[in-house]
Order: structure tokens, then sequence, then C-alpha cells
């Protein structure tokens, strides 16, 4: 028997999606489809006498790529700067490659096809060729090398900007795939916003997208078959959502809190350098997520409190090994030296599930989410953290570094990494290498068996940080990207709430800090409300913290308790929901 598909994508359907968020920004307006795929490239047989003919085609195409690629690089360099411009400059230098130009040349003489699919066929080679290997990063790079070679495919099909340049209106483009050739499709200044179905958010085109400013959002499955040409849709790159064919009243409603947010950023711009204090004086330290290098450069250093989890695992993905120890200790140091003494929190590597790398391959799991990753594996492959504790250890004379461990489910896997890390650090000792004094060693609370043993764990390490992304699935067993049942993954479910507050009395009344590090925290009034539970510190993407401040320096620590017990008092998500409203509501009052 045939279950009809809870979440069916019927084409130009309505409603909201949720994706990823790439750049920050809300825009409204019409959409453009962008086909940069390699899709319905015709094929005809060549006769031979034409061969050259073909080849010559392929040579003028390409000449008018690079020229085009020149122009995007100019008018890239204008607007975002020489250095993100670059890689346009790197495109032209991919389409002078012999070794690719001599393999379509070879499909149009041997396979006696047109230059159109045998620049199609390359493009299909690169694809496949980088999608057997494992890991996001690796398989966008398939993406970052065929990309320059699709502007040679457009410029065969005559195929580019006409359809929307036709247009005098601003857009906001949809595309398969968020590359630098989409998000440059369009001069700056006529684009809202960008959405597309996959991309890294470190890929070149997400990248650029933050650089121009261009609100965006990736990780929308069938977007394309959702859409029409010209239909209304309303991006939100703050909280990775796309309203497709917003009702009237959600229209409105997108307009005002445009509106409001817009006029609103300039007041938490102006007091975000600020510290995070209530107007009655109690603060909490306002951290930031950073999950690749090229992050760092994203956020202003004064507005933030210190880094409250790094994901170490990008320098183990953006590779084909594992990176040695030196290479470890001069990434930490780096950063380090980058806080310039504020609290740097390093997550030990937190591979499987998710995120696999590349080069290491794991059994295959039915069940991924519960099966081997995070501390599981590294205390498996015990040299691996071996490696990187030595690293880390390392690198902690340049900073105020913390070390936090993932996964932990119960008390013998944090005295197993306690052990170790003093193992290492007298044998670097020994070995004459210099470590800070104090290195805070915190646990991820994550896993439900955590929280139950939350009284003992916290006895036993200096810090906890709860990862809401995980404990949430975790708690209500239910995965977020199932769509059987990603309705019910909801942070406001009232057991949600109050693992986090009895997370927050158990580490007060143990006299460690707390802090919650899942994407839940980003929410203002969720962050208020942790406040009022009593964690001292949030940790989320820097776009977010200038209205956190905001939010907690026009508070009351007192009213946020009284928010506290009334939200707890909730049976129901929609009676959590209710009262997070209210905070919004009065926030905005
Ligand atoms: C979490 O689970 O909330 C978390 C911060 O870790 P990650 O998202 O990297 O699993
Ligand atoms: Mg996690």
């Amino acid at each position: 028997m045939a279950f009809p598909h809870p979440n069916p994508a019927p084409r130009a359907s309505r409603g909201k999606v949720q994706g990823t968020a790439v750049a920050p920004g809300l825009a409204l307006g019409s959409v453009q489809i962008v086909l940069t795929g390699p899709l319905d490239v015709p094929t005809w047989s060549v006769k031979r006498e034409d061969v050259p003919f073909e080849i010559g085609r392929l040579a003028a195409a390409l000449n008018a790529a690079a020229e085009r690629l020149e122009e995007r690089q100019r008018a890239v360099a204008a607007t975002a700067g020489a250095k993100d411009a670059e890689i346009f400059a790197v495109h032209r230098m991919i389409l002078k490659d012999p070794h690719a130009m001599g393999e379509v040349e070879h499909a149009i003489s041997e396979q006696r096809i047109n230059a159109e699919a045998a620049v199609k066929l390359l493009i299909e080679r690169y694809q496949e060729r980088f999608s057997k290997l494992e890991g996001d990063n690796v398989r966008n790079l398939g993406s970052d090398v065929s990309d320059p070679w699709r502007y040679v495919l457009n410029v065969l099909l005559e195929r580019d900007r006409e359809q929307v340049l036709q247009a005098d209106e601003r857009v906001i483009l949809a595309a398969a795939e968020l590359t630098p050739a989409v998000v440059t499709f369009l001069e700056r200044e006529r684009l809202l916003a960008v959405i597309a179905e996959t991309g890294g958010r470190f890929s070149h085109g997400a990248v650029l997208a933050r650089s121009l400013g261009l609100p965006s959002v990736v990780g929308l499955p069938n977007l394309l078959a959702r859409l029409e040409q010209g239909m209304q849709v309303a991006v939100d790159g703050d909280r990775g959502t796309v309203l497709l064919a917003p009702t009237e009243a959600q229209v409105t409603d997108f307009q005002e809190r445009k509106r409001s947010l817009e006029s609103r950023r300039e007041s938490f711009r102006a007091e975000a350098g600020l510290p995070g204090t209530t107007l009655d004086g109690r603060s909490i330290s306002v951290q930031v997520n950073v999950e690749s290098v090229r992050d760092l450069d994203t956020f202003d250093l004064a507005h933030t409190d210190g880094i409250g989890l790094l994901r170490t695992e990008f320098l183990y993905l953006e590779r084909n090994e594992f990176p040695s120890e030196e290479e470890q200790y001069r990434l930490y140091r780096r950063v380090l030296e980058r806080m310039g003494g504020r609290p740097t929190t390093l997550r030990l590597l937190d591979i499987g599930g998710d995120k696999p790398l590349p080069y290491f391959q794991t059994p295959s799991e039915a069940n991924p989410a519960l099966g081997w990753r995070g501390i599981r594996i590294t205390l498996r492959w015990r040299d691996l953290l071996r490696v990187q504790l030595r690293a880390l250890l390392r690198s902690s004379t340049a900073g105020d570094l913390r070390i936090l461990m993932p996964m932990i489910s119960s008390l013998e896997e944090v005295r197993e990494v306690r052990s170790l890390f003093a193992e290492i650090r007298s044998q670097l000792g020994e070995q004459g290498y210099p470590t800070a004094d104090d290195v805070p060693v915190g646990a991820m609370i994550e896993v439900p068996s955590a929280l139950l043993e939350l009284e003992r764990i916290v006895r036993e390490v200096d810090f906890v940080s709860v990862g809401t992304n995980d404990l949430v699935q975790y708690l209500l067993a239910a995965d977020r990207d199932n769509p059987w049942v990603s309705g019910l993954y909801d942070p406001h479910h009232p057991a949600v709430v109050r693992a986090l507050a009895q997370v927050a009395e158990v580490a007060v009344r143990a006299g460690k800090s707390c802090s919650v590090c899942g994407e839940m925290a980003s929410d203002p009034a969720v962050a208020v409300l942790l406040l009022g539970f009593g964690y001292d510190s949030v940790s989320v993407a820097p776009q977010f913290v200038p209205e956190i401040k905001y939010a907690v320096r026009h508070s009351r620590h007192a009213d946020l308790v009284e928010l506290a017990a009334q939200v707890l008092a909730q049976d129901t998500a929609q009676g959590v929901r209710a009262q997070l409203d209210r905070v919004r509501r009065s926030a905005h009052a």
C-alpha cells in the first residue's frame, strides 16, 4: 500500500520552506528561475568535414566566456572588493586547462557531436567524478570546477540573461545550486536575494552572497519544481526560510517585519559593541559559532564576547587526508590570536552521522544519528584525539582556550577524555612545550543520558554547553530531515524547555558555567529566556549577536525570571510559543 507523501512537492505550490540561512536579510519580490544546469542541451551528429567548424565554435565560445568572466570580475571587484572577485580569475584559468579542452575536442572529433553536447559531457563527467567522493565540501568542488564551463555552454546555446533582463524590476533569483555564476547573474542593484536547492554555506557562491550583502537561503529540496517564473516569494536570510506565493496577510506581515527589522537593526548595531547586560545589571556573554576559518572574518570582534563553539570538523572536511598536528596547531593558534584573549571554545572533532569525512570510511549504518559519531569515533580511533589534543594544548598559550567534548553520553567518556588530556599535558611538558595553566574542558549536553546524569557530569567538567540541534531530535525522537516526522521536531516542546531549565539549574548549583550553542539560542526571545533560566552564555551565528544583545540590554532580569516560571508552567508547545510571542511584542513596544 502506498502512503501519500507528507510533504508533496506539487508544481507552483505555496507554503513555507525551511532551508539553511547563508546570508542575512529579508527580501520580498518576484522570482526569476535561472537555469544554469546543462539541461535540454541539444545533441546532433556532425559530419567529419564539419568537425573543424565545431571546434572553431568551441574556441569562440571559450573566448566569449572568458570575456564575460572578466566583466563579472570587474563588476564584483567594484562592489565586493578585489579579493572576492578573484574566483572569476580562477574560473578563467580553469577554462585554459588544456586537459579539459582536449577532452571536449576529443568528444567532438571522435564521437562527432556538436560543441554544446561535448561541453555538457565534460560537465557531467566532473559532476560524476566528484559526486563519488564523500563530503559536502569535496562534492561542492565538482560544481566549482564545472561552473566556468557552464558559461561556455550558455554562450554556445546563446541562452543567458535575456529572459531576466527584459524585466526592469528587481528580482529574487532561484537556482538549482548557489554558484558564483548565479550570484552574479545580474548586477547587484537588480537583485533582492538568491535562493537555491543546494550549495554549501561555505561554497564560493555563499561567500560571494555574503560579501555582496545579498540575502540568501539554500538547502531547499524541490524548490524549482515548486516555483513558477514571476511568482512572489519572501526570503528570510536570517532564519533560512522562504515563503512561496505568500497570502496577502503574510505579505503585510512580512513587510511589517522587514520595515521594523530595518529600523530596529540600526538600533541593534548602535549598541552591538556594548555588553549584554540587563537594565538591572545581570550579564550574559554573547558569543559566536564558527564553522570555517573563513567565518573568522565575518564578525566584528568588538561585538562579540568570544567563540562559544568552533566546529573543528571543517579543518578535516576541506581536505583529502587528516590534518597533521602542526597544521592544526597553526590554525588553532591563529584563531586564538584573532580572538585577542576572549574565551575561545574549540570543540573536539565531531564527525560521523551527517558529517562524514571523504577519506575516513565509517561503516554504513541504518540509523547514523544513533550511530558511530563524535566522541564515540575519536575514543576508538584514539590517535585522532591525541593529535588534536596535542595541537590544542600547544596552542593554549596564545589565548583563552576552552575545549568542548561532543556527543557525551556517559561519565566514562568524560573521564577517558580527561585522563588522555592529563597524560598529553604532562607529555608535552616533558617535551618542553609550554601550555596554559588553565584549559577548561566542557561537555556538550545533547544526548538525553547526559541530561539525566548531569549532576555527576558537572562535577567532572568545567562547563557545559547545550547542543539543542541534537538534543531536540534525541529528546523527541524526531529526525528533522525526515518529512514524515519533521513536524514533531519542535524546539518549543515543553520537554525541551524543561530540559534547558534543568541544565541551568544543575550547573548553577554546581557553580559551573553553562551555555546554549544550538540554533535555538539565536531567537532573541529564547536567548533572554535562557538568561531567565540562569545561563551565563549563548553562542549563535554572528548575524544574530546585535539583536540578542539589544534584547538583553532592554530587559530586566527580574522579568526574565518571571518569564522562565511562566514558560515552565506551560503544558504545550503552543503555550510556550505564546509566552515567547509576548516577549517579542513587549520588545517591539
Ligand atoms: C547541536 O547539536 O546543537 C550542536 C551545536 O552541534 P552540531 O549542530 O554541530 O551537531
Ligand atoms: Mg550536535
